[in-house]
């Protein structure tokens, strides 16, 4: 501060200082003239105007109390432009005035600062209110900004929203509250939850995902002074995922769930009746005619009895209920939630349920297919008290249903679990050797020219202990590789020989023939055991005919050859067997020394309509005549098909149109009667299981 400056009048030092010190430009007057400036004044006007009169310095001065109120004016400066400025005059006490003198420049430029400030807030506001989301403040407890989108978003107004601190909350989803109160109290303690997706239900019932991202300003202690953040609706992300997660859960072809599903869906189910004391079933159905579809109409027929099946699944269970496909024509369902007392009815009216859906016939493309199932259940916590033991025993009890009861149901009993290891299996199949609980039964040759009965084929079926017939498919395997196939090829030999010699004796002659398996034919000295058989019964071995399969055959060529040409030196008749699907030469072939060439039935079906077939089966047809053998055709199941084969020259048939295999006596009684087989009425059959009687 300069000392020799003369004081303000009327004060003290503390005036004195504040005019050295303002950042305004002040100057004192006595009258006109001017008596003190500070050195603002001295920097805006170029010039110390003390001593000067004040309208040298503006032009424009009007004198208090016209100059008290502020004025613009002109300040006239040294070696500048004249400044435009806003004058304050103020009249002492004692007389003199003091002036203010603000750069108008400055003002404005101040002025537009604060009105880009605004515009800056306007502009963050509008960004605010404009992103697609809420943003929200609040100290915990209070809210007090929300943004209006919430109107959108949850409908609900930004005023409702903000007066009413538990609204928040009650419009959480039920389903999600408890979760969502965890995660906000984790978040008010710094534990985490500063993004947290829930659903809330707007005042209009709609459903609507949030994202909740929230940020907190905490004092030193971590306690939250106030919190902002964001809801985000993600709803269309959340119905997305549920889309791709559906994809990952769910079989593509039928839209059913997939295995995975089904067993989280039967773990919840299975802790749900551990914790209610109630049952679950598990159904495991398994198609037994599917490999039908597939292999005569086609992969896109299978497919579609494949989701016309699923569909019909679909409306036999509840909602709580699951239909899974468990892949391939296996599918899975789990029937929760069953009083004790209830289990077995309630699982048997599904059950039932399941086959009736699947009785009427399926459209397949024009075609009319019926479809065999075969149910298998296992229950909680009777069968098994884990998801693995539930589906293991399920699926135990439906091989069983296969075996017992085809097309039916089967429910899982510990006791004959046992029954249906494979050790077991194969003392149940011991069993039948040593009891000899086989029978042939006899599917009619025709002879193309007249429809005529000409001979048979002997076919093995077994009588399981439980009272039905399994047929061959289901224990041959078994039986050669459990080293039984001799002690029941044996058993066929004797059994066809003492039937042939039955009809010979009751005036029937005709060809028969029995098949031989591969293991059969490399047993040694097998010609000398079959002979041996025959000789016992005094039969003329040429009245039979052995078949063996084209595949087997050729597998070992020169081995075959020597046991074919030791057989036939007896005179036994030969066949080879399922022709097409091995791999011979003709050259081979030529050495056999065999009288029947029976063309493969895969080639047989659909041969009138498939000229890439027709074309095989000609040709198959010729080189049977040109080896000299007779052709003769499996599988025959239309009129068309026979016409085909009677047209081109095959000379013996047999297949479901004609005949179908048969016991030995209703044989006899359908040759006795001598009627031509085949007829049109009988129509295609897609059943292409054995017909047990
Ligand atoms: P395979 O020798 O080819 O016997 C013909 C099979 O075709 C029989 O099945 C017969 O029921 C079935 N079939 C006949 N006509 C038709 C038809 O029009 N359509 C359809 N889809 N199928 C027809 P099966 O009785 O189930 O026998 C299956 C196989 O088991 C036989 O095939 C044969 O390889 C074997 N097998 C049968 N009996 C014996 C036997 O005593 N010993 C041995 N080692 N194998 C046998
Ligand atoms: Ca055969
Ligand atoms: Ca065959």
């Amino acid at each position: 501060m300069r000392v020799n400056e003369p004081p303000v009048a009327d004060a003290g030092p503390t005036a004195d200082a504040l005019f050295t010190l303002a950042p305004e430009a002040l100057l004192v007057l006595r009258g006109r003239r001017v008596i003190r400036a500070n050195e603002r004044v001295a920097a805006l006007a170029g010039l110390d105007p003390t001593g000067r009169d004040i309208t040298e310095l503006v032009p424009d001065w009007r004198d208090p109390p016209d100059g008290e109120v502020p004025f613009d004016a002109t300040l006239r400066r040294v070696d500048a432009d004249d400044l435009p400025v806003e004058i304050r005059a103020r009249t002492s006490s004692g007389g003199d005035a003091i002036v203010s003198f603000r750069d108008a420049r400055a003002l404005i430029a101040g002025r537009d600062a604060e009105i880009a400030l605004n515009e800056a807030e306007l502009r963050y506001r509008s960004l605010v209110e404009q992103i697609p989301a809420v943003v929200y403040a609040d100290d915990g407890e209070r809210t007090f900004y929300v943004s209006p989108q919430i109107r959108d978003i949850l409908g609900v107004t930004p005023d409702a929203y903000r007066d009413d601190p538990d609204l928040w909350l009650r419009l959480v989803h039920p389903d999600d509250r408890a979760m969502v109160k965890a995660e906000s109290d984790a978040f008010l303690t710094g534990d985490g939850g500063d993004l947290t997706d829930y659903r809330m239900v707007r005042p209009d019932g709609r459903v609507v995902w949030i994202r909740d991202r929230a940020y907190a300003f905490r004092d030193d202690e971590g306690r939250v002074l106030w919190e902002h953040g964001v809801l985000f609706d993600v709803t269309e992300l959340k119905e997305a995922e549920a889309r791709v997660a559906h994809l990952a859960y769910h079989d593509s072809l039928t839209g059913l769930p997939n295995r995975e599903l089904f067993e989280q869906t039967l773990t919840l189910a299975v802790e749900r009746a551990k914790r209610d004391g109630t049952s679950v079933g598990v159904l495991y159905l398994d198609l037994d005619n599917f490999k039908l579809v597939n292999d005569s109409l086609g992969h896109h027929a299978g497919d579609a009895l494949l989701t016309a099946l699923a569909e019909r699944l679909r409306s036999c269970t509840r909602e709580t209920d699951l239909v899974a496909r468990q892949g391939g024509d296996e599918f899975l369902l789990v029937i929760a939630d069953i009083e004790h007392g209830e289990t077995d009815p309630a699982i048997r009216r599904v059950a039932d349920r399941v086959l009736a859906a699947m009785a009427a016939p399926f459209d397949l493309h024009g075609v009319e297919f019926h479809a065999f199932g075969s149910i298998g259940v296992s229950v909680f916590p009777r069968d098994a008290d884990s998801v693995e033991g539930l589906l293991r025993n399920a699926d135990v009890a439906m091989y069983r249903a296969k075996r017992l009861e085809p097309g039916g149901c089967v429910l899982f009993s510990a006791d004959e679990d046992d029954a249906l290891g494979k050790l077991s299996y194969s003392s149940l199949l011991r069993e039948a050797v040593a009891e000899e609980r086989w029978m042939l039964h006899y599917q009619p040759v025709i002879d193309l020219n007249d429809r005529r009965v000409v001979g048979a084929e002997a076919l093995i079926r077994s009588q399981d202990p439980f009272g039905g017939l399994l047929a061959p498919g289901e224990f041959i395997p078994a039986a050669e590789e459990l080293g039984l196939i001799e002690a029941i090829g044996d058993w066929v030999i004797e059994e066809v020989a003492r039937q042939q010699l039955a009809w010979l004796s009751e005036g029937l002659d005709l060809a028969i023939s029995f098949n031989l398996s591969p293991r059969q034919l490399w047993t040694p000295r097998l010609a000398d055991r079959v002979v041996e058989r025959l000789r016992k019964l005094d039969l003329d071995p040429s009245k039979l005919t052995a078949e063996i399969t084209e595949s087997t055959a050729m597998a070992d060529p020169d081995r075959t050859q020597r046991v074919l040409r030791e057989l036939r030196a007896w005179g036994l008749g030969l066949a080879i067997d399922d022709f097409g699907t091995g791999y011979s030469s003709l050259s081979r072939l030529k050495h056999m020394p065999v009288d029947i060439l029976k063309i493969d039935r895969e080639f047989i079906r659909n041969v009138d309509r498939d000229v890439r077939l027709a074309g095989m089966v000609r040709a198959m047809i010729q080189v049977a005549h040109s080896l000299e053998m007779v052709a003769h055709a499996e599988g025959v199941e239309t009129e068309d098909e026979y016409a085909f084969l009677r047209a081109n020259g095959c000379r013996y048939a047999q297949g479901y149109w004609f005949a179908r295999p048969m016991a030995a006596d209703a044989f006899a009684d359908l040759v006795r009667s001598g009627a031509p087989l085949g007829s049109v009425s009988t129509g295609r059959s897609l059943d292409g299981s054995p017909s047990p009687t």
